[in-house]
């Protein structure tokens, strides 16, 4: 007998994640240092090989920047970019993980991670942001692409300028209502120590720059 694929209903998918599979909305920042870390190791894995690449620890980080004026939350890294097939392919299919291949062994088996495992990490950006764009260089190209969401109503890709290779990407985070704050994400310090609670293992520079208005 023929054996079938389930099909996944993006849409709906997103909704009932950003609802419930989150308990806790602070870990999108995790989420998003994350995989700037995952994108800083492709470029060293790549340096390892490459001997037109050279690899100066100095030139990789992460940088956290809250703007309260315009309400965003910019998270860049100098990591390996991703081309438009990138984009499409991986921020483009909920809940397919590029790299939960090579990330097996370090992650715990508790259940904490299962965000982690089921290759959502970045649509949690959506549970504290009505947008999210990503500006991205991808390595070896001189073109960059800017990709827009705002969430379950799908997205849009089109050309950009980028000065360096790498990542930027910019959540206007949402405003408080009765039940819920936001406002906390663009705090420095309640940034800090998000950062010090899930990211302190993460082995690249992560760069706090905060617009006080
Ligand atoms: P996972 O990290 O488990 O693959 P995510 O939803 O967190 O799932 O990310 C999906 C994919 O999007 C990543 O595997 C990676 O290919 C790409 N991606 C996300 N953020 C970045 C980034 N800052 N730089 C480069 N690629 C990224
Ligand atoms: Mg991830």
């Amino acid at each position: 007998m023929e054996k079938k694929q389930f099909q996944a209903e993006s849409k709906r998918l997103l909704e009932m994640m950003i609802n419930s599979i989150y308990s806790q909305k602070e870990i999108f920042l995790r989420e998003l240092i994350s995989n700037s870390s995952d994108a800083i190791d492709k470029i060293y894995y790549r340096a390892l090989t490459d001997d037109t690449l050279t690899f100066n620890k100095e030139g990789y980080y992460i940088k956290v920047a809250a703007d309260k004026a315009s309400r965003t939350l910019t998270i860049t890294d100098t990591g390996i970019g991703m081309t438009k097939e990138e984009l499409e392919n991986n921020l483009g299919i909920i809940a397919k993980s590029g790299s939960l291949a090579f990330k097996t062994e370090n992650e715990s088996k508790d259940g904490h991670d299962i965000i982690g495992q089921f290759g959502v990490g970045f649509y949690s950006a959506f549970m504290v942001a009505d947008t999210v764009t990503v500006l991205t260089k991808p390595i070896g190209s001189e073109e960059a692409y800017l990709w827009k969401s705002g969430g379950a109503d799908g997205y849009t890709i089109e050309t950009a300028e980028k000065d360096s290779v790498g990542t930027e990407i910019v959540l206007t985070i949402k405003e408080n209502t009765e039940d819920d704050s936001y406002d906390e994400y663009l705090d420095e310090f309640r940034l800090k120590s998000i950062i010090k609670k899930y990211s302190d293992f993460i082995r690249y520079p992560i760069k706090m720059d905060s617009t006080e208005s």
